[in-house]
């Protein structure tokens, strides 16, 4: 890896000892090289691995984000094919910019609601949404089922009305699942009709296990993308595992199978969020339809860079006894950088209707105000900022 300073930086400006010092502490041996013209200065620091000896670490596995928004760095190039885990970070967290906010650690959460599924209603689900204050907003439009006679979602037609209600919502954000590589299509076509210029956050669901949609989703930066933990996920690395395929970026094999380096050395996206949502119950006696995992968020925190969401309708999986709000307060007390909470229809639906997903989970709209105020609150405290 190679980081080149803006042109005149000479070696010892405070912004090329400030790489050099990032890089030292990231493990890395960082060897500065300057060529002094008779124009201009040109200032590179080429990033050699670490000794294994010392806790050092190859330069392969370092995410370009760490440098490239650095004060005084021009470019960030690789020589060797980007390797980059979630480890390699557990400093310099990351930030991704969703509308006009940030998310991340250390900032304040963000409350993101919707259906489920997107359906006939959306329109005014996310119109009541909207009159609540609420500018970030999901819709299910393709549901990986675990039962092929169950719906699946509207697909494309429920992107573009998504996307529709969200422009004419002026909504900062929209998170969509997608389940394999052809969705990405789909929703940049539907963004264009639809004419909506907010954040699409695409993300992947507890149920899809799909390497080539990751590696998909990771050779783009023009979307974020959120990693919901498998359901049967034991741990966080798990977690891990599918981060490291949107973070590989694009590779290039020959006929033979051999990688072709100089094609492959774009990094992938690392505007990467991961999701807390549960994992599989084994009690049958458990009123949680999943097992709350909130506390994994400490332990992404203490290694990783990538801000954590949690989503607690999934795990609560029910509003008797207010189990979806008390389970969205102690998903609170973890800190994390999203809330993704499902619901918007009125309490007794539309004529009875409250959704074809779900509708055991949603939060009533009558109720957003409270989920609202929690959220407020928490940043208030935490932050001491009034928002959510
Ligand atoms: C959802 O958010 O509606 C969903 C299907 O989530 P999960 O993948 O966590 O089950
Ligand atoms: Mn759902």
């Amino acid at each position: 890896m190679v980081v080149t300073m803006q042109a005149g930086l000479i070696g010892e400006d405070p912004r090329v000892i400030a790489v050099v010092q990032k890089a030292q502490r990231y493990g890395l041996r960082p060897d500065v090289k300057s060529e002094v013209g008779g124009q201009t200065t040109i200032t590179q620091v080429f990033m050699r691995d670490g000794d294994p000896k010392t806790r050092g670490v190859k330069a392969c596995t370092v995410a370009d984000h760490i440098f490239r928004p650095m004060e005084g760095v021009d470019t960030v190039q690789r020589l060797t094919p980007p390797k980059v885990s979630l480890t390699q970070n557990g400093t310099d967290y990351h930030r991704v910019k969703i509308g006009s906010v940030e998310i991340g650690t250390s900032l304040p959460c963000r409350l993101v609601m919707g259906p489920c599924t997107v359906d006939q209603h959306v329109e005014s689900v996310l119109g009541a949404l909207g009159d609540k204050g609420i500018r970030h907003l999901r819709g299910g439009c393709w549901k990986p089922r675990s039962s092929p006679h169950s719906f699946p979602g509207f697909g494309e037609r429920a992107v573009l009305s998504l996307l529709k209600a969200a422009r004419n919502l002026n909504a900062e954000s929209v998170f969509i699942e997608v389940i394999e590589s052809s969705h990405i299509d789909v929703v940049r076509y539907a963004r264009n009709q639809a004419g909506y210029s907010g954040t699409i956050v695409l993300w992947v669901g507890a149920r899809t296990v799909n390497t080539i949609l990751l590696r998909t989703l990771g050779a783009q930066t023009e979307f974020p993308v959120m990693i919901k933990n498998g359901v049967d996920d034991l741990g966080i690395s798990g977690l891990y595992d599918k981060a490291e395929w949107v973070l590989a970026g694009a590779k290039e094999w020959t006929g033979e199978g051999q990688l072709v380096v100089e094609e492959s050395l774009k990094p992938g996206n690392s505007a990467l969020i991961l999701c807390l949502r549960g994992t599989r119950q084994t009690d049958n006696l458990s009123p949680w339809r999943f097992i709350p995992n909130h506390h994994w968020a400490e332990l992404l925190r203490a290694r990783c860079w990538a801000p954590v969401a949690i989503d607690p309708s999934h795990s609560a999986g029910t509003m008797e006894n207010d189990l979806v709000i008390r389970n969205a307060e102690e998903a609170l007390r973890h800190d994390p950088s999203l809330l993704m909470v499902e619901g918007g229809y009125p309490a007794n639906g539309y004529d009875g209707f409250t959704g074809l997903c779900d509708q055991a989970q949603m939060v009533p709209i009558d109720r957003v105000d409270q989920l609202i105020g929690m959220v407020r609150q928490h940043n208030k405290a935490r932050y001491g900022l009034d928002v959510f």
